[in-house]
């Protein structure tokens, strides 16, 4: 009897440790499997495909199931508490805080379920409403949605009717007034039943890990350090009568360079411009497969974005790479749509290097979902865009078809037009965050402190002529997940700021350096297993920090155009020598296989050579 139970015992020891490992692989890949059959479903339809919305629903259901499965979480539990292994019981600890993310204790169930009611109610009222203004000279109602009016706002040429539209915006502001005082409610009981002071608290620290004390004091000194920007724009009311209203600043402050700068970004040559770039900059793709759907469509979904599909796993030790699809909606030939384009690759191909250069073996920390972080994601891809978007660039690569590079003189004029506000660059992400942490701190919030505090951070944040509810038109505000997580946005402008400030540093440039990429690619390979701010600090060396922002943005003209001057000197120099580099010039090769799509149309593909696909993307688009 006693050695049948000894026996039984060590059995059972060795059965442990072998169930604890199939139980981790098992839930590996179950998440891929899950991840993959939503996420293919999700590209069909957001590409206009809706006759796989029914099923892109039920493939969602089941990837929620997964991560709201109590059962796994009780499980592993089980299996920490007798885990003798240090490897695995990390590997539980990381899925243990995954599951733990997702789930929603039994006793709040019902508070969930009324916020999601509150949400779907504010939508179908917001769907339904009647939209539209009325016409200043015919005194009629003209139906227009509130995009079309805020198009409206910002490029009609005729005052009247930019007031008339932003007066019935104001109007709509109203639209979810009481729902909204409930649904603050609602979400704030969520929170403190979880034990966070309110929601803002809790959605700060879920997604960033950081607290609202950390996040204002990164915050503040920014409104300090740049309101000196409202006074600018109060000595510039005196010359431009009207500019500091609602429903005049846009329109009189974009200066018209769409049209001038169009000739240096024509739109067959940007596959090319991109994928030079990033390989020079040392981008690697990792053997990833990418798909790129770039031109707008009928039905197709009205925003850039990127996502993974397959997200990168181990199959037997042996990493298998991962598969990235990302899009925009370039109209081919119309005026400024191609800076879209260009745009799209940069950021949305900042995105794609980010995550298909993940190698952890905890899949949950290869994707873009929770635990990773929003700002850490937005910090690459902005990276990207920023690079793209400055003259040192534009510089090397944007070119009319003459061959004439974009000028000096033009960066010149542009800046000297719009740098009154360049250091307000970050204030409506500022305005939206310090609006959400008053409404949800605000003790018996009623309609009318609602309506308060959103005019006072308005007034605060934009120091325009006239009040507005502007604020109350935000659509973030109204649902669970981009409610109180729009300082993701700011955070990740700093973050880049900061990093970009720490290559400059460092190697004194960073268009065509392809140090900077290595260097990037190291903390990439970490995916989601460290905080917002633990990454800044691994990257940049420092601490999160407005400093980098405030420095870079608050420039004076001189000295901007004093720094572009001697970078086109130096860039001559630089040019005459890399003409001697041959790394440079050698074919683009991204190590990637990338697929050029148009809806479920294949166009051309990579598996010849880039260039060959960049020459067959160009005259497909010229047959358009
Ligand atoms: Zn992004």
């Amino acid at each position: 009897m006693g050695y049948t139970y000894v026996m039984k015992n060590r059995v059972k020891k060795n059965t442990t440790t072998q169930e604890i490992e199939e139980f981790i692989e098992k839930i590996r890949s179950e998440y891929v499997l899950l991840h993959k059959r939503y996420e293919e479903l999700f590209w069909i339809v957001y590409m206009g495909n809706q006759k796989f919305s029914k099923k892109k629903y039920d493939a969602q259901k089941k990837k929620e199931d997964f991560q709201n499965n109590e059962k796994y979480l009780t499980k592993i539990n089980e299996y920490l508490s007798m885990c003798a292994q240090e490897k695995q019981k990390k590997s539980l600890h990381i899925w243990k805080n995954f599951f733990e993310l997702y789930h929603t204790p039994k006793d709040m169930v019902s508070v969930k379920d009324a916020a999601t009611n509150l949400e779907s109610k504010m939508q179908k009222k917001t769907a339904t409403r009647k939209e539209g203004y009325i016409d200043p000279y015919s005194h009629k109602f003209i139906a227009s949605s509130y995009i079309a009016m805020r198009t409206i706002i910002s490029t009609h040429e005729d005052e009247k009717v930019r007031k008339a539209c932003f007066l019935a915006t104001e109007q709509l502001a109203e639209t979810n007034l009481d729902d909204y005082v409930a649904y603050v409610k609602t979400l704030n009981q969520y929170a403190r039943g979880l034990g966070f002071e309110d929601f803002y608290a809790f959605k700060l620290m879920q997604e960033e890990g950081m607290t609202k004390k950390e996040l204002f004091a990164v915050f503040d000194p920014i409104y300090e350090k740049t309101k000196f920007a409202f006074k600018d724009m109060r000595i510039l009311e005196k010359k431009m009568l009207g500019v500091r209203s609602p429903w005049n600043m846009s329109y009189m402050m974009s200066g018209n360079f769409i049209k001038e700068e169009d000739q240096y970004f024509p739109f067959d040559e940007a596959l090319t411009r991109w994928g030079q770039s990033f390989q020079r900059m040392g981008v690697d793709y990792k053997e990833g497969t990418m798909q790129l759907d770039l031109l707008d469509r009928k039905r197709k979904y009205a925003n850039g974005f990127c996502h993974w599909p397959t997200i990168v796993h181990y199959k037997e030790d042996k990493i298998i790479p991962g598969h990235a699809n990302f899009t925009c909606n370039v109209v081919y030939g119309q005026v400024g749509s191609a800076s879209n384009g260009y745009h799209t690759l940069f950021h949305e191909g900042g995105h794609a290097a980010h995550y298909l250069n993940t190698v952890q073996k905890e899949t949950c920390l290869n994707s873009e979902y929770p635990p990773a972080s929003t700002a850490w994601a937005e910090t690459q891809s902005m990276f990207f865009d920023s690079v793209y978007s400055t003259f040192e660039w534009k510089q090397s690569y944007a070119k009319n078809k003459k061959g004439e590079v974009y000028s000096l003189e033009l960066f010149e004029r542009k800046l000297k037009k719009l740098s009154i506000r360049k250091p307000l660059g970050l204030s409506s992400i500022l305005m939206i965050s310090n609006f959400e942490r008053d409404i949800y701190e605000c003790k018996n919030l009623t309609k009318e402190k609602v309506k308060k505090i959103a005019r006072y951070n308005f007034k605060k944040f934009t120091d325009m002529s006239e009040d507005s509810l502007w604020l109350l038109n935000v659509p973030h505000i109204y649902s669970w997940s981009s409610a109180c997580s729009y300082h993701g946005y700011g955070l990740a402008d700093l973050a880049q700021t900061q990093w970009r400030a720490y290559f400059k540093k460092k190697y004194g440039y960073i268009v065509d350096n392809p140090k900077v990429g290595k260097e990037m690619t190291k903390v990439w390979a970490l995916g989601a297993k460290y905080s917002f701010k633990e990454f800044v600090k691994m990257a940049t060396g420092t601490h999160l920090s407005p400093h980098a922002w405030i420095k870079e943005n608050t420039k004076s003209v001189q000295k901007i155009i004093q720094e572009a001057r001697a970078l086109v000197k130096s860039r001559e120099v630089f040019h005459e020598a890399k003409k001697k580099r041959a790394h440079i010039d050698r074919p683009i090769n991204l190590n990637a296989k990338i697929l050029m799509v148009n809806g479920e149309e294949k166009i051309t593909d990579n598996s010849n050579s880039f260039e060959k696909m960049a020459d067959d993307y160009a005259k497909w688009l010229n047959k358009q």
